[in-house]
């Protein structure tokens, strides 16, 4: 049974999960307490969960709430080894639903009770209502950014909160004595991914005190492509083709990949912040 929130059009529907704390590449665990995102990033990797959870609806315009998603944990933790948490991985967390079902927010509290450590990602900056629980806990807050510009970013990332306010995420964060970080990525080729748009987005990480900086460029992944070819032929028909070769011409992709990282490895350096970036010396 789904409701369509009048406002907003996104359809939501209640499910039950039997486990809500996952074995992860990227940490040992990802908790994610929604499938799919009202945020609605044209790029989203995540988008792929539609092959296991198939949905009538576009990738964005629909969220399942995992109701039972505090019961579920608090059986997991009962056997369940501490470690480091993702928070999230296929969906944003503090995505606008949030708000009001504050289901990442009770996981969150019960796993640092339980002596688990957080590693969390957002692009939204109600992630700052958590911040009372996060308080003198090993809590990493990490927010992406994509582009300097939020021209690109209302494109990019339609219903994601502005790049100024992720900034000021990060920026808090580290006031309060949180660890941060942030992602670059996926740089946007063409987009936001040359020499100046690169320096501003370091520049900002380094302004707000940011500890740990990830980068990327723009991934084949599955799904994407029929998302981000859409967008580009009504935004920048000119850059269609040359993003089908970054994509999925190897040679060209691999240029491409070595020329970003070294961009990037290098003005980081420049600026100072090459210590800080997550893989580099
Ligand atoms: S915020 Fe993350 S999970 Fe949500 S749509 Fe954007 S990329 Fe996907």
């Amino acid at each position: 049974m789904a409701d369509v929130d009048s406002k907003t059009k996104l359809v939501v529907r209640e499910v039950a999960c039997k486990t809500i704390l996952n074995r992860s590449s990227i940490d040992d665990y990802s908790l994610n307490c929604y499938t799919g995102c009202s945020h609605g990033c044209a790029y989203c990797y995540a988008r792929y969960m539609q092959r296991f959870h198939p949905h009538e609806e576009p990738w964005g315009a629909f969220v399942d709430v995992k109701t039972n998603a505090v019961e579920a944990l608090d059986r997991q933790l009962r056997s369940a080894r501490p470690g480091e948490v993702f928070v999230s991985s296929a969906c944003d967390g503090w995505q606008p639903i949030e708000k009001e079902r504050r289901l990442t927010r009770a996981c969150c509290q019960r796993l640092l009770d339980c002596g688990f450590r957080l590693n969390v990602l957002t692009k939204n900056s109600l992630v700052l209502r958590d911040f009372d629980i996060f308080d003198g806990r090993p809590v990493r807050v990490g927010v992406t950014v994509t582009t300097p510009s939020d021209t690109l970013r209302a494109l990019w990332e339609p219903k994601a909160d502005s790049v100024e306010n992720r900034w000021d995420v990060v920026r808090r964060a580290h006031q309060s004595g949180l660890e941060t970080s942030v992602m670059l990525g996926p740089l946007l080729p063409f987009l936001s991914d040359d020499q100046r748009s690169i320096e501003v987005l370091l520049e900002r990480a380094g302004d707000a005190g940011v500890d740990v900086i990830w980068f990327d460029a723009l991934n084949p992944r599955p799904k994407v492509w029929e998302s981000v070819h859409a967008l580009l032929q009504h935004q920048f028909p000119d850059l269609a083709e040359r993003y089908r070769s970054v994509l999925f011409a190897p040679v060209v992709r691999k240029a491409y990949c070595e020329g970003l990282h070294n961009r990037v490895v290098r003005i980081a350096r420049r600026l100072g912040l090459g210590q800080r970036l997550a893989g580099c010396d």
